[in-house]
């Protein structure tokens, strides 16, 4: 043992073997103490029963081998140069093929290295792997023979151009490990037993240097388990904090709310009536509410934010209705202003391009406390908006709206009660970690009236049968949808095809129906006139590209046909399905498929096998990822190391058990009572808290 044990937080020049080029490298990489580095996990991990012998690969797999390079070098292509390099084991050998950056490995890969091997085996001319996934080895270091399990690590541009590879972490980390005295957990005994998790110190060992498949497993889990806790923790503390923020309560209801009540022609199902009264109950108090109300399309979301904004205003207190788009602003506003003017409250709406003198006369209403509720686009969050009292913010299709917006719009009140929702049905890990700072609302049931809708994928040859199918419905008083996606490299062209499309269909097949035509290049006032036509059945049959994505709401609608289905993701393909299938007549969803991949085989069958929004963003979110899921891809809001939340469903639960529970105190108190774990919280997210309290 050398006299002086290692520090975490010793910078890593203080290691021998490395200098002050590797320790900028690495730096430039995020890691820049021994602390940083023990957190710097494997990627993946190669030993004897994940490894082939090279005799034994197959054309087409994915596959996983080690072996000594016999000869490598460039070699004169047609075009230009590239590398190629012969693996060879005691079974066989292989081809790996470079054609880019062949100079660059040329300099990295030398006859007699030996090398783990990753890639997809292709035939071309003989067996080989193009632009293989490589480690360097050492002689020493055996995962086939040895019995060891060897960490493989992420190795970005910046360590590759410096030959800082796996062998050179595994090394440097094994020697850490020599000298590192052992790491401080942030859980006590009692507690990691009751979680079954293994000690900090043990799980930072394991991950690099496995001793077993199991003990593996132990440390991943323990690892994972920190993920989760910080990041619920800092949710959690977050929480508290907006709880604290002090708004007027909205306890009466009034004449307003008893109106509408008692005049809506359906009666609510269990679910509205469930979510109804966790609305009415968060109003009622001095804190302001922050509530997401998640549910289907079609599981009648409007009537409970009406009933909300009825509340509101029975305590005199404007609402403010936001949502993504002109159409669905449209239509809240017609169902708004319907019932408003049974409960007596006055009901405007605010978009963009009004004449400006209707504008200025909202402007003024809302500013003198005249108008009551206003339904509206980003139009609303505009400097000159001003409210006399604004008690309630609802905000449709949030995942359309930034941050920012929502919050500029809940600034032009006093901590106003916040409503958000969304027909984007959510999986419920995915909720809990990223809405979590949030109260959850799920309407789970449709009404009752609801005939599911029929799903099925055709090719264009079945075509001709659909449109006849569609005929007979049109000719019996049905309406239906075309739609054509609209993609935004090549925007122009598909508008072109949509239109050309509507040109032949009008003319020939459908000529003795009403077509419409909508696409965002319309004018307001055109757009508008084609959609109340179709609401009124003046027209039987819309083309339409994806702006009727949202809001049209027109229980005569029963067949959607999605053409080019293939391009659009899961959730939009349920959210146009959503169009058809509102009223008490049997529905149909015809997806066209004019391009076949894998992918898309897949989602399309999704597609026919259920009408559950839940399982169908389960799905998406499984084929797409968190990030592209969100379109937050960019914004670091999932930089979890190791922890995944599509797969980690039941540790997230046990992990908010434990939070919820045994770590359930203010920031003042954990810093008092647990001070590792508070620090730890503040190194990690300490910058997030405060800017959830200073956006408020
Ligand atoms: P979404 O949740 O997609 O916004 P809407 O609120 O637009 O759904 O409701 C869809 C349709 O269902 C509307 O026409 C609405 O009037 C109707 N609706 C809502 N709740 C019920 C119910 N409990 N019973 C019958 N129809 C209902
Ligand atoms: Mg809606």
């Amino acid at each position: 043992m050398p006299e002086k044990a290692l520090n975490l937080l010793d910078p890593l020049n203080s290691l021998k073997g490395i200098g002050p080029s590797r320790n900028d490298t690495l730096i430039q990489a995020g890691i820049s103490t021994i602390q940083d580095l023990i957190n710097y996990y494997p990627r993946k991990y190669l030993d004897r029963t994940n490894i082939i012998p090279i005799g034994s690969v197959k054309n087409n797999s994915q596959v996983n081998i080690v072996g000594k390079i016999e000869a490598a070098g460039l070699v004169k292509g047609r075009k230009r140069q590239f590398f190629k390099a012969i693996l060879s084991d005691k079974s066989g050998m292989i081809t790996l093929t470079w054609f880019n950056g062949a100079r660059y490995i040329n300099k990295l890969i030398k006859t007699g290295d030996r090398l783990a091997v990753s890639g997809k085996v292709e035939f071309y001319n003989k067996l080989q792997i193009v632009h293989p996934e490589y480690d360097q080895l050492n002689t020493k270091e055996d995962p086939l023979n040895s019995g060891i399990i060897m960490s493989l690590y992420p190795i970005p541009g910046v360590l590759r151009k410096n030959r800082i590879d796996s062998l050179f972490f595994r090394k440097i980390i094994r020697k850490i490990y020599g000298e590192l005295r052992e790491i401080p957990d942030f859980f006590q005994e009692d507690f990691r037993k009751k979680y079954n998790i293994i000690s900090l110190d043990k799980a930072l060992r394991e991950i690099h240097f496995p001793h077993s498949n199991t003990s593996l497993d132990k440390a991943i889990k323990r690892l994972k388990f920190n993920e989760h806790f910080f990041f619920q923790l800092q949710i959690s503390s977050r929480r508290k904090l907006a709880k604290k923020l002090p708004t007027a309560p909205l306890k009466k209801t009034g004449i307003q709310t008893k109106m509408i009540y008692n005049n809506i022609n359906f009666e609510l199902t269990n679910a509205q009536k469930r979510v109804l009264k966790e609305i009415k109950d968060d109003l009622s108090k001095p804190y302001a509410m922050d509530r997401l109300l998640q549910g289907d399309v079609g599981s009648g979301k409007t009537i409970l934010a009406i009933l909300a904004a009825s509340i509101a205003v029975s305590n005199n207190s404007q609402v403010a209705i936001m949502a993504p788009t002109e159409i669905l602003s449209n239509q809240h506003y017609k169902a708004f202003k319907k019932l408003a003017d049974l409960g007596k409250m006055s009901c405007a709406q605010l978009i963009g391009g009004m004449p400006n003198k209707d504008r200025k006369k909202i402007i003024s209403g809302l500013e003198s406390g005249k108008i009551d509720i206003v339904v509206g686009t980003h139009a609303l969050i505009q400097k000159d908006v001003i409210f006399n009292s604004l008690g309630l913010v609802i905000v449709d299709e949030q995942h359309r709206f930034g941050v920012n917006q929502r919050i500029s719009l809940a600034q032009k009140g006093v901590n106003p009660h916040s409503l958000t929702m969304t027909a984007t049905p959510i999986p419920r890990t995915l909720a809990i970690t990223y809405h979590g700072d949030m109260d959850l609302s799920i309407i789970d049931e449709l009404p009752k009236d609801r005939i599911p809708i029929t799903t099925k994928t055709v090719n264009k040859d079945r075509l001709e049968k659909i449109y006849s199918f569609m005929i007979d419905e049109m000719n019996s008083g049905r309406q239906c949808i075309i739609v054509y996606p609209l993609v935004e490299e090549s925007e122009k062209s598909d508008l072109t095809a949509a239109i050309e499309m509507y040109k032949n269909l009008s003319k020939n097949i459908f000529k003795k129906m009403k077509v419409g035509l909508l696409h965002g290049r319309l004018e307001k006032d055109e757009k508008d006139e084609i959609m109340k036509d179709f609401s009124n059945n003046k027209i039987n049959l819309l083309i339409s590209t994806t702006v009727i994505e949202v809001g049209i709401d027109v229980p005569n609608a029963t067949v959607m046909l999605v053409e080019h289905a293939e391009r659009f993701g899961l959730t939009q393909l349920h959210q146009l399905r959503g169009r058809v299938g509102r009223g008490n007549k049997k529905s149909y969803c015809i997806l066209v498929q004019r391009k076949k991949t894998e992918n898309s085989k897949k989602r399309l069958q999704i597609m026919e096998s259920t009408n559950d929004g839940f399982v169908i963003s389960d799905e998406d979110l499984k084929l797409r990822g968190p990030g592209e899921y969100f379109g937050i891809k960019q914004s670091g809001f999932f930089n979890f190391k190791i922890a995944n939340i599509v797969t980690d469903g039941n540790l997230i639960n046990q992990v908010r058990n434990a939070v919820f529970g045994e770590f359930n105190f203010n920031l003042t108190t954990l810093q008092s009572r647990n001070k590792i774990v508070y620090n730890e919280l503040m190194y990690l997210y300490g910058d997030k808290i405060e800017k959830s309290l200073s956006m408020r």
